[in-house]
């Protein structure tokens, strides 16, 4: 397979049309066998219920090169579960798990040619969604849905090094106590644009959402789950009903415990604790983790010992070990890794 001419290593994280993209549509209460296709525009009524009351959700993976050469997904399983998840809590139709893999299977294996080299830091992001796509204007969800799942090549995270972070806390609220936090829905994103933009406008890379309830616990950023370090070395990540499952944040605990013999705490987690962490990182498919160097809570600095120049130590091992994994030079847990070719 002759791969694209593009020079993986300074592409950025942006939209770049592949070949294929995989399309199955709902309809009379069925799914039908859906396929791929090389349109990359999507047609739609006026009046669908995407676009009049955001019934939509996505999910989010990457398909790369291994060491040994063949092409993989990281527990794409998961992704088709938390897919699952965010359907019903929308009232749209679950397109089934096995087909869900089966989809971002075959669009990965359509686009082989834009799956980076080994090496590159580069890899293919695989979003899979679904939308209804039939005409509402009474408020009711649709009756006829498109799933859909297209790839686009993205550079490597950590370009020119690893830069921590500085984030600040927010008075904005991303998702409300019984709400939508959990699902990896579009609405959860647009209500976010105002926050971040504004903290990008404030000099901030990132917003640290507490409890809207309480406003007194960790929840979440925009689109990563938190992981800390303690002084002695325990991982510790916030649970709550709100924040978004990150397949990333699950994936390292197991890390942490099972290859490094850390101990690991998933529990509420109080913003005052947070200027007693080592470390602080930001997980999430893009990144794996971003190291969060400082948090500034209304003009108040935290600053982790980390510093601003690198990954804190157990951080750094975290990340080179599930990416180690990822990446086929370290022994993956069983059913972790989904060969495609
Ligand atoms: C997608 C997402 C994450 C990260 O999840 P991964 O499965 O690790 O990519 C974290 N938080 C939010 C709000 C998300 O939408």
């Amino acid at each position: 397979m002759e791969k694209k001419n593009i020079d993986w290593a300074n592409l950025g994280f942006g939209y770049v049309q592949t070949d294929k993209r995989f399309v199955a549509n709902y309809k009379n209460g069925a799914w039908d066998e859906g396929g791929l296709t090389t349109d990359a525009t999507v047609t739609i009524t006026e009046c669908a219920g995407v676009l009049q009351y955001a019934q939509t959700c996505f999910e989010g993976m990457k398909a790369y090169t291994t060491e040994d050469g063949h092409i993989v997904t990281f527990r794409p399983d998961l992704n088709a579960e938390r897919m699952e998840n965010s359907c019903k809590r929308l009232e749209m139709p679950v397109y089934p798990q096995d087909k869900f893999v089966e989809a971002v299977v075959q669009t990965v294996a359509a686009n082989e040619a834009y799956v980076p080299p080994y090496g590159s830091g580069a890899t293919l992001y695989v979003r899979p969604y679904m939308f209804g796509s039939d005409a509402v204007i009474g408020v009711k969800p649709s009756s006829e849905y498109q799933f859909r799942v297209f790839t686009t090549p993205v550079g490597p995270y950590f370009k020119g090094g690893v830069k921590p972070l500085t984030i600040r806390v927010c008075d904005y609220d991303r998702a409300a106590p019984h709400g939508t936090g959990h699902i990896k829905a579009g609405l959860n994103y647009a209500m976010s644009l105002y926050a971040i933009m504004d903290a990008h406008r404030q000099g901030f890379d990132e917003n640290m959402y507490l409890d809207a309830a309480t406003r007194t616990k960790v929840e979440e950023t925009g689109g990563a789950n938190f992981l800390f370090v303690t002084k002695d070395n325990k991982v510790v990540t916030p649970k709550s009903n709100s924040i978004l499952p990150s397949i990333t944040r699950r994936s390292l605990l197991v890390v942490a415990k099972e290859y490094l013999g850390l101990e690991v705490e998933e529990r509420e987690v109080f913003f005052d604790e947070v200027k007693n962490f080592a470390e602080c990182g930001l997980c999430g498919t893009a990144a794996v983790i971003s190291p969060v160097g400082k948090i500034v809570d209304h003009g108040k600095e935290i600053c982790f010992p980390s510093g601003m120049s690198e990954m804190g130590p157990t951080t750094k091992k975290l990340y080179d070990t599930l990416t180690g994994i990822q990446m086929g030079r370290l022994e993956a847990p069983k059913g972790w890794i989904k060969v495609i070719k």
